[in-house]
């Protein structure tokens, strides 16, 4: 399941949706912030800005030091929360040690939180309201749904339980709507050994973050595999010493599993293309208030 033409497609969409905002005299933007120097952030700050360009989103990325005080971004974001030209604003994680991650997230403004990670867009996720979905789930969900794998009255298997990943895929999964209704399992490191659990899975979900989290006999013959991690493994052959992997043995799972998805290739396009959804979305309730 190659997620980069789905999310091609999707941004073909919302290109076009934007150009008719334009003529109505919206211009969605976005604000994304980077505390440090933290490579692989800059990377996907980068890929984040490029994709903004390419649909007509109006985007600016703020690079602050490493030894921004918490009060200093705090001030920025506020400046962004009470700037009605912004529709969004994304605080790219991890922050240097110095500041508390909890205090900026909920620093953004929930109406313009397109990560949807502010415990009052979470609360609503988990309710069951319509509210920003954070950018990798919402995207996991928009692949099944492109590939026409409905999870409906599946068995979903989700490793990792995180904010951003786990948690919010399992409970958007388990709820009683459309391309979802499926009965739920989380696993974590409390889990003990996983086959039990992963041999039962439908569809599999791998956010664990570590290579060879999820291997052939893991899998039930026919299950949909979604490897949502993103790992860097040292490789001589490679001109940068390293390559990305999953957490899932690509190679060994692809002949036991019915579909599965690349890294990279797979998730990650989603997760970018989801993000942009989100500003649009922002942008448009604006220009209804
Ligand atoms: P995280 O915050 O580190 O959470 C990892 C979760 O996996 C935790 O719940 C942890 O359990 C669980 N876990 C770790 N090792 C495990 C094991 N051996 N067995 C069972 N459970 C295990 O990571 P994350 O932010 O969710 O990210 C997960 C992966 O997805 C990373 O590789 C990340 O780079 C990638 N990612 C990719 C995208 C994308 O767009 N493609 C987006 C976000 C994240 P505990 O809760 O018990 O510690």
């Amino acid at each position: 399941m190659e997620g980069k033409p789905v999310a091609d497609r999707i941004q073909q969409e919302l290109a076009e949706e934007i150009r008719s905002l334009h003529q109505h005299g919206v211009f969605p933007r976005l604000e994304v912030i980077l505390v440090g120097e933290n490579p692989a952030s800059k990377v996907y700050v980068g890929m984040k800005q490029k994709a903004c360009e390419k649909v007509g989103i109006r985007s600016n990325t703020t690079n602050l030091a490493q030894n921004t005080s918490e009060d200093e971004l705090y001030a920025l974001i506020e400046r962004f929360n009470q700037d009605h030209s912004v529709h969004g604003i994304l605080v790219q994680l991890p922050l240097p040690p110095q500041i508390s991650e909890k205090r900026i997230i909920e620093s953004v403004s929930p109406l313009k939180d397109v990560d949807g990670f502010h415990p009052i867009n979470r609360g609503k996720l988990a309710a069951g309201e319509d509210t920003f979905i954070p950018c990798t789930p919402a995207g996991m969900q928009e692949l099944l749904r492109a590939y026409q794998i409905n999870p409906a009255g599946r068995h979903v298997v989700v490793v990792g339980r995180s904010g951003i990943v786990g948690m919010p895929f399992a409970i958007m999964m388990m709820q009683k709507k459309s391309w979802a209704n499926a009965t739920v399992t989380v696993c974590h490191t409390g889990s003990g050994d996983l086959k039990p659990y992963t041999r039962q899975a439908d569809i599999l979900v791998a956010a664990a973050g570590h290579p060879r989290t999820i291997t052939a006999e893991m899998v039930k013959p026919g299950a949909v595999i979604l490897d949502v991690g993103v790992n860097r493994v040292d490789d001589p052959t490679a001109s940068r010493g390293y390559r990305l992997v999953g957490d899932v043995d690509f190679e060994g799972v692809k002949d036991v599993a019915s579909a599965i998805t690349p890294v990279p290739g797979g998730i990650g396009p989603m997760t970018i293309a989801m993000l942009l959804k989100n500003t649009v979305t922002s942008a448009n309730k604006f220009c209804k208030l």
